[in-house]
């Protein structure tokens, strides 16, 4: 019946914010470590090598999947994206609980291996908020934007995969709502 650690799986659309409120959740919840994840995608002014992402090449990637190396990998928007296998699994192991900001495609992967993971859905407060973000961020061409405000109408279609959905008005709110959600999975009572 007790718990090893939890494996928290948060998703959700581009500019929900889901970014904001995995790293406030991580500054204020030392039990919970983020896992990096690896891309093909180039970094992003500011982004740092071994904590945002792992940058890999496309032949570095494909190498890592055929060894099986990844928990989950999925292609989102042209590139690869993946949960390297070996941190996840050793945290959890040591009783750590380890934060996958990943993508739903990912996610879902994730529910076939680790249902009893947990799964938060993280939402824009409205579409028309959300287009917003996504401009306001700066941070992708226009043609990125339309295509990730396109990609975001048919992920809220995914939210009844999730256990949990946390609508992301206000970034403090939404926290002490993720926080909750820990808080009560690691009371709930299990078979093994
Ligand atoms: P970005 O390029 O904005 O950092 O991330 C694009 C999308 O890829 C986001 O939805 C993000 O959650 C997702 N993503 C980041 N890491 C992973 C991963 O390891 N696996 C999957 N499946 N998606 C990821």
């Amino acid at each position: 019946m007790m718990n090893k650690g939890l494996l928290i799986v948060v998703s959700g659309p581009s500019g929900a914010g889901k970014g904001t409120i995995c790293k406030q959740l991580l500054k204020v919840e030392p039990d919970v470590m983020l896992s990096v994840s690896a891309t093909t995608r180039g970094p992003r002014v500011g982004e740092v090598e071994g904590a945002n992402y792992y940058f890999l090449s496309k032949d570095e990637f494909e190498a890592l999947i055929a060894k099986d190396e990844f928990l989950e990998y999925a292609n989102v928007y042209g590139n690869y994206y993946g949960t390297p296998k070996k941190y996840v699994q050793e945290k959890t192991l040591q009783g750590k609980n380890v934060l996958l900001e990943i993508d739903i495609q990912g996610a879902l992967q994730i529910k076939e291996k680790y249902p009893q993971g947990v799964f938060i859905f993280i939402l824009p407060p409205s579409m028309k908020e959300l287009r917003h973000r996504i401009i306001t961020r700066g941070t992708e061409t226009e043609a990125a934007i339309e295509q990730r405000f396109k990609c975001a109408f048919e992920e809220i279609n995914y939210v009844r995969k999730y256990d949990y959905c946390v609508i992301n008005d206000d970034v403090d709110t939404a926290v002490d709502k993720v926080k909750a959600i820990i808080k009560a999975e690691q009371c709930k009572i299990t078979e093994d």
